[in-house]
């Protein structure tokens, strides 16, 4: 069975456990790393969080 190893963490994981659309990009991220990104970004440019979610962010403020 063919593991992937992430480029964040480090860990081997299965193909179904990585992000897809970062895999179709060419970039092996977990999904676990891609919530952490996803969630770091967030407090970057919502760090008293406003928002209700990083969509919502974009939609609304940004
Ligand atoms: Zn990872």
């Amino acid at each position: 069975m063919n593991v992937y190893k992430c480029e964040e963490c480090g860990e081997k994981f299965k193909k179904e456990q990585l992000d897809p659309e970062l895999f179709n990009e060419g970039e092996i991220c977990c999904k676990n790393c891609t919530e952490f990104l996803l969630e770091s970004g967030r407090d970057f440019v919502d760090p008293d969080h406003n928002y209700d979610s990083f969509e919502d962010w974009e939609e609304n403020g940004g």
